[in-house]
């Protein structure tokens, strides 16, 4: 396993970490800038974050840094009510997917979407089975996307609590159920991002990693659970602050040949977001070395 007490050149921060910090309000560019000001290597764009700045600013200034990125957040929500949907769902994913090509990243995180509409407030209907079906015919029809840019997509499967809103893939063995049943040939077009926030929890996890494999396995994302949590969507810990034994999870991770970063990502409304941004950044150097 590597050592990651002694620097943080395997840190990448999910630029969400610190997207909405009180009093201060960082752009993206600001985010680019503190992160690079700490020598940290790598970051993990949202679109969001990215179309405010503007996409050729963000590429020029991750350029200008010498970032890297760890992945692009974020491709997916394929569940539709109608054709109509659908056929949005796939322009936005590919121009996504150039977005991500612009900006030099790894592999298009793909958070695949719930029951249709039940982000905005009202499912269209309550068949998770049919959800599911769509995301596997959304995922196919933009692997062939995917593979004309040569720019991988990453399948996270999120905690069973979003099953309903936010994406109907919630194991990891589901998730490369699907990339085995889309991609049998492991071309490398087609993977997963591993979340220890979504994941933690499941027994057959260090199987699943196994499983996977370093063809597979294209991103990993640290946080913590705290107890009690307060917020489904907004109180991700701080390395160190819950319950994940983030060590043996990334000793999983490692034993697969996976090589590469470890992004940081905390949504935090109550505790990280009402901080400095800088404090934010600096505290995610020091539990990287001491927690991850
Ligand atoms: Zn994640």
């Amino acid at each position: 396993m590597r050592d990651f007490s002694a620097d943080h050149r395997w840190l990448s921060i999910n630029t969400a970490t610190v997207r909405r910090q009180r009093g201060q309000d960082w752009n993206l560019l600001q985010i680019l800038d503190a992160c690079a000001a700490r020598c940290i290597r790598a970051v993990s764009p949202w679109r969001d974050q990215v179309h405010a700045a503007g996409l050729d600013a963000v590429a020029r200034t991750i350029r200008a840094h010498g970032l890297e990125l760890s992945g692009y957040c974020r491709g997916g929500m394929f569940t539709y009510g109608d054709a109509a949907g659908r056929d949005a769902a796939r322009d936005d994913n590919r121009r996504a997917l150039d977005e991500a090509c612009l900006l030099g990243a790894p592999c298009l995180v793909l958070v695949v979407g719930g029951l249709p509409g039940a982000l905005t407030g009202r499912p269209a209907h309550q068949d998770i089975a049919r959800a599911r079906a769509q995301v596997a015919e959304g995922i196919a029809a933009l692997l062939d996307d995917a593979r004309e840019r040569r720019l991988p997509l990453a399948i996270e499967p999120l905690h069973p609590m979003y099953a309903a809103d936010r994406a109907c893939v919630n194991t990891l063995e589901q998730a490369l159920d699907l990339c085995d049943a889309l991609d049998p040939g492991r071309s490398g077009a087609l993977g997963v991002a591993v979340d220890a926030y979504h994941v933690w929890w499941d027994p057959k996890l260090q199987a699943q990693i196994g499983r996977a494999g370093r063809e597979r396995l294209l991103a990993f994302h640290v946080c913590d659970w705290l107890l009690p949590t307060t917020d489904l969507l907004e109180d991700r810990g701080m390395m160190g602050d819950g319950v994940i034994d983030l060590r043996q999870l990334r000793g999983w991770v490692e034993a697969t040949g996976f090589a590469g970063y470890a992004e940081v990502e905390i949504f935090s409304r109550a505790n990280w977001w009402q901080r400095d941004g800088g404090e934010v950044l600096d505290t995610c150097i020091e539990r990287f070395g001491t927690c991850v």
